[in-house]
């Protein structure tokens, strides 16, 4: 499986681009950066999205994949996966033919440029040839994990905002490749984080504990700006074996 950082950052700043992983060109995990990014006909090749939650750092760029969609004539739709929560939203707030054109209708209700799938937490469900489980995870609006399991059986979770959560740690008995996991705040912050739904290092250690099997790699991700080298400190600290600060850019193989 590989994966490209499209962004990884908590705010958007020239070169910090916000929160995106494109899987095997095909399958994006949230939406925060594209067509900073990608040319268009790597544009073309996203069929399928899915989205952590609703905070627009994880969506500001998909009302724009669609506008391109439209505007160049492709015929193709793209499927949104997410909690009926996140698809409410961006229905009512986003695809509203107030923000933005409602491109859940465009060109017609039956052959849409966004088609909204909702996704049940913890039911199984398959894009080609991937198998993905969602998962709950606590944060300030509700949130969904992805765990993307590829034909060779390589499996990666993917966290995006969350504070310290259970039942993903609970289901989760496989051994892991690569876990892409936020760390948003340095240690000082602890209650912040807890307040606001993320994670410090020392947090982060804990929900590591909870696991089965440590994973093989994990890449961190959403430093809030100003404290990136503070928790690459803290995080040396903790002794946690492969584990890394992602840069947007980024290629990973798992
Ligand atoms: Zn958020
Ligand atoms: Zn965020």
């Amino acid at each position: 499986m590989k994966i490209k950082v499209l962004g990884s950052s908590a705010v958007e700043l020239p070169n910090a681009n916000l929160t995106s992983f494109l899987v095997d060109d095909k399958i994006l995990i949230d939406a925060g950066t594209i067509g900073a990014v990608l040319d268009e006909d790597r544009q073309w090749k996203i069929r399928h999205v899915l989205l952590s939650h609703s905070h627009l750092d994880h969506i500001k760029d998909l009302p724009f994949l669609a506008d391109n969609i439209s505007i160049s004539r492709k015929k193709h739709s793209v499927s949104v996966y997410s909690s009926p929560e996140v698809n409410n939203a961006l229905k009512k707030n986003i695809f509203n033919n107030v923000i933005w054109p409602d491109f859940t209708e465009i060109p017609s209700s039956d052959n849409p440029i966004i088609r909204l799938k909702n996704i049940k937490p913890g039911k199984p469900f398959t894009i080609d040839h991937y198998n993905i489980t969602t998962y709950k995870v606590n944060h300030a609006v509700p949130a969904v994990s992805y765990l993307l399991e590829d034909r060779k059986g390589k499996r990666l979770i993917y966290i995006g905002d969350a504070g310290p959560s259970n039942t993903i740690w609970k289901s989760v008995v496989k051994k892991i490749h690569g876990l892409i996991i936020e760390a948003s705040l340095p240690n000082r912050y602890k209650s912040m984080a807890l307040e606001t739904g993320h994670l410090t290092p020392e947090l982060l250690a804990s929900e590591l504990n909870k696991m089965k099997h440590t994973p093989e790699m994990i890449f961190i991700t959403h430093c809030k700006p100003g404290y990136r080298k503070k928790i690459k400190e803290e995080l040396k600290k903790l002794n946690i074996l492969n584990i890394r600060i992602l840069k947007d850019g980024d290629e990973l193989d798992i």
